[in-house]
C-alpha cells in the first residue's frame, strides 16, 4: 500500500479549474491537473483496504490500490501499465468519468475519498507526454476480417483490443470525424479532441482502418440523428464482407416533449446544438449554426448533456441560462450509512452549473408559447411525487421567459432502422438484444452479428461503452478463434 498512515496524514487535494471569466472565453479545457507531488500525497492515502470496494464500483474493474501505490512510489510507468491493463482510454475516463470508484472508496465511508479519477488523469496526461504510449501491433495475423459499425467509447476499445488479437478491423461512422458522442456531444471544454486524435495514429499503426462517412443501413427521411455520411452501405452487404460485424451505433434517438408548442422555431434538441459547435471548434463552417447569444436560454433536463448544454450557451454569451428538472431537488449530502460503497443520489453542480445557472427543480413544463412562429415562453407548472406519481401542484403555474429551448431529456435507444436492417432482435426498451454472458454474451439473434455498448445497454457512460467494447471484442475474438486470451 501507499504509505501506512497516509489516509492519516494528508486531506484529499481536488483539481482545481481556471477562473470562470477565463474559461468562458475558450473552448480549451479548464481543468488543472494533480502536480506529480499532489498526486504520490493523493496516492499515499489509499489504505490498500484488502477488499478493495473502489475496484468493483468501477466498471471496468481498474486495479486502482496498485496504481495509487505505484504514484506513491514513483513508478508512473508501471502505473501506466496497469492502468492500461484495464482501461484503453485513460484519457477520456479521467476526464469525463463521474467515478463511481470514488464512491465505493472506504475512506468515503467517514472522511473525502482518494481522488482516484484525478490520479488517472495524472498518470495518462504523464504517460503522452513521456511518450510511453505507443502502438502494440500483433505478433500475428489471422486473416479474420470484423467490421465494427460506430466509433465512440464502445466501437474503439473493441476495435483496438481486436486489432492487438490480429484481427484486420475497420470502423464505420455515419459522422465525418471519428470518436462518437467523444466528438459529436461531450464539449471541448470538457475533452478536446486531441486526446480522440492521439489515439487514432496509435490505432491505425495497430492496423486498424477507419472509414468515417459511411452510414450502414439507413436512416429515416425525416430524421434529426446527427450525420455527415457521404456513402450507404447495406447491412447485408457488410455481414457478406465480414467475417464478424459489432454494431457499437449508441442510443441516439433523443427523448422528445410533446407540448403544445413542440413545433416552434427555437425549440431543439440538445443534439441538434451541441455537434453544432463541436464541429465549429473544429474549424469546420456550419450553416445557420444554433446559437444562444443574447438569448434567455431553457435547458429542460438535469443530466450530463444538460449541463454540456449550459456551459455553451454560457460561452455563446447568453442572456440567461435556466435549466429545469422534473424530479425534486436531491439532499445536499448523502446519507453515507445508507448508500456507500453505491452511488449515491444527492445534488451535484457541474462546472457548467458554477459558470451562472438557475436551476428549477420539481418542474414541468405544459406549453411552448410562441409568436410569430418563434417561441416566446414556457409555461411550467411545480410537480410533487407522491408514491412514485407526479401530481401537479394547483396555482404554481409560471412563464418562464425563452429564445431557445433545448431538449436534453436523454435518449431513448438506438435508431430502430439501424438495427432492422441487420434484423437484429430489439429488447422491451427497444435496444439491440444480447446478453452480457461470459459465454455466448454480446450476440445478438444474427449469425456473426454482435452489440455493445449503448446500443445494447441503452444510454450510458463512456466508462460502461469502454467495458461492453472489450468484453464484446472477446465475445468475437472467441468465435472466429474457438479460444481468446484478451482480457473480459
Ligand atoms: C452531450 C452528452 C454528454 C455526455 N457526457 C458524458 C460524460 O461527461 N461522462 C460520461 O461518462 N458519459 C457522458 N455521456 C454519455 C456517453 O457519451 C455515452 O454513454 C457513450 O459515448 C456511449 O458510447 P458508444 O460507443 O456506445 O456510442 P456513441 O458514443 O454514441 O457512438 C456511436 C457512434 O455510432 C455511429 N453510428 C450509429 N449508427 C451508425 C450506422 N448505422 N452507421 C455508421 N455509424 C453509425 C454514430 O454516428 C456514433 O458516432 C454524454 C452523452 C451526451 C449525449
Ligand atoms: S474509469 Fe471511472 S470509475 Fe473507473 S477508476 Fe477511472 S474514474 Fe474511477
Amino acid at each position: 500500500m501507499g504509505k501506512v498512515t497516509g489516509f492519516l496524514e494528508f486531506e484529499r487535494i481536488d483539481e482545481k479549474y481556471e477562473p470562470v471569466a477565463a474559461r468562458l472565453r475558450s473552448y480549451n479545457e479548464f481543468v488543472i491537473g494533480l502536480t506529480a507531488e499532489q498526486a504520490k500525497i493523493q496516492g499515499a492515502r489509499c489504505m490498500d483496504c484488502g477488499t478493495p470496494f473502489c475496484n468493483s464500483g468501477c466498471p471496468i474493474n481498474n486495479i486502482i490500490p496498485d496504481f495509487n501505490d505505484l504514484v506513491y512510489r514513483n513508478d508512473w510507468r508501471a502505473a501506466l501499465d496497469v492502468l492500461h491493463s484495464t482501461n484503453n482510454f485513460p484519457e477520456y475516463t479521467g476526464r469525463v468519468c463521474p467515478a463511481p470508484c470514488e464512491a465505493a472508496c472506504t475512506l468515503n465511508v467517514n472522511d473525502d475519498p482518494v481522488g482516484i479519477k484525478s490520479i488517472e488523469h495524472a498518470i495518462i496526461d504523464r504517460g503522452w507526454a513521456e511518450g510511453w504510449v505507443v502502438p502494440q501491433p500483433a505478433a500475428r495475423r489471422t486473416g479474420q476480417r470484423v467490421a465494427v459499425v460506430g466509433s465512440g467509447p464502445a466501437g474503439l476499445a473493441a476495435a483496438q483490443q481486436l486489432a492487438r488479437a490480429g484481427h484486420d478491423v475497420t470502423v464505420f461512422d455515419k459522422n465525418d470525424r471519428i470518436g462518437g458522442l467523444l466528438r459529436y456531444g461531450i464539449p471541448d471544454f470538457k475533452m478536446e479532441k486531441t486526446h480522440i486524435e492521439r489515439r487514432i495514429e496509435q490505432m491505425e499503426a495497430e492496423g486498424v482502418t477507419f472509414r468515417p462517412g459511411v452510414l450502414i443501413g439507413a436512416l429515416p427521411a425525416t430524421s434529426k440523428i446527427t450525420s455527415f455520411a457521404r456513402e450507404t452501405i447495406a447491412a447485408d452487404d457488410l455481414v457478406k464482407r465480414f467475417d464478424a460485424v459489432l454494431l457499437a451505433g449508441g442510443a441516439e434517438v433523443s427523448r422528445d416533449l410533446p407540448v403544445p408548442g413542440r413545433d416552434l422555431d427555437g425549440v431543439h434538441f440538445a443534439m441538434e446544438f451541441l455537434p453544432q459547435q463541436n464541429k465549429v471548434v473544429a474549424g469546420d463552417s456550419v450553416k445557420k449554426q444554433l446559437r444562444a447569444d443574447g438569448k434567455h436560454v431553457v435547458v429542460i433536463g438535469g443530466g450530463d448533456t444538460g449541463s454540456d448544454c449550459v456551459g455553451t450557451s454560457n460561452r455563446h454569451g447568453a442572456a440567461s441560462v435556466t435549466q429545469l428538472e422534473l424530479l425534486p431537488m436531491p439532499p445536499e449530502h448523502e446519507d453515507k450509512p445508507l448508500t456507500w460503497p453505491y452511488w449515491p443520489i444527492k445534488l451535484r453542480a457541474s462546472s457548467s452549473h458554477e459558470e451562472g445557472c438557475e436551476r428549477a427543480f420539481a418542474t414541468a413544463t405544459k406549453e411552448f408559447v410562441g409568436s410569430k412562429g418563434r417561441v416566446r415562453a414556457l409555461k411550467t407548472v411545480n410537480v410533487q411525487w407522491v408514491n412514485g406519481k407526479m401530481l401537479e401542484v394547483p396555482g404554481s403555474e409560471r412563464e418562464i421567459k425563452a429564445d431557445l429551448v433545448l431538449l436534453a431529456m436523454g435518449f431513448v435507444g438506438p435508431v430502430p432502422s439501424i438495427l432492422d436492417a441487420f434484423g437484429v432482435e430489439r429488447d422491451a426498451r427497444g435496444n439491440a438484444k444480447a446478453t452480457t454472458d461470459a459465454t455466448g454474451g454480446y450476440r445478438t439473434n444474427v449469425a456473426n452479428v454482435f452489440a455493445a455498448g449503448d446500443m445494447r445497454r441503452g444510454q450510458s457512460l463512456v466508462v460502461w461503452a469502454i467495458r461492453e467494447g472489450r468484453q464484446a471484442a472477446r465475445a468475437v475474438d472467441e468465435h472466429l478463434m474457438g479460444t481468446s486470451t484478451l482480457p473480459r
